[in-house]
């Protein structure tokens, strides 16, 4: 399953088709409880399998490539760090490729989306750390940025 990964283009229209599906329930989705629950193990089998998610609850992979930021041990989220090795293999995890150089490399099979990638992203919000990223960007959540946040 984790090869489809190496199919950006594929993933990104899926997530297109996905949230203008999602749009019309977002009041529903507000409502929380036990749909929110279904979302939540949705979420953390099929994107778990998947990408590896670590449920941030504030998903960013179609601005980063179809890559998850936060399976780099250092949970960065705007770019890789200065240790990135000649290999192109992470500083930390020396047998792991970098998630930065995955991401850039899909990204630029993106035409939808891989753009997103020279975006600088807002700080993540802790809070939302295990909740139900699907149910946050339908309902907004995710788009709240701290105060002062102009990027
Ligand atoms: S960015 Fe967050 S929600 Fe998206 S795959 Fe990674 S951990 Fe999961």
């Amino acid at each position: 399953m984790k090869r489809l990964q190496d199919r950006p283009h594929l993933l990104e229209v899926g997530y297109k088709i996905s949230r203008r599906m999602l749009w019309p329930f977002r009041r529903w989705l507000k409502a929380g409880g036990w749909v929110e629950r279904l979302f939540i193990q949705a979420e953390r089998v099929g994107k778990g399998l998947l990408f590896d998610c670590r449920m941030c609850g504030q998903c960013v992979l179609h601005e980063t490539g179809m890559t998850c930021p936060m399976t780099c041990p250092k949970d960065l989220r705007n770019g890789p760090c200065g240790g990135v090795r000649p290999d192109g293999h992470c500083e930390v995890l020396p047998e792991m490729p970098c998630v930065w150089v995955k991401a850039w490399e899909r990204s630029q099979k993106m035409p939808v989306y891989g753009s997103a990638i020279l975006k600088v992203l807002p700080p993540l919000d802790r809070q939302l750390e295990g909740t139900s990223a699907w149910v946050n960007e339908a309902t907004g959540i995710s788009q709240q940025v701290p105060a002062g946040w102009d990027q």
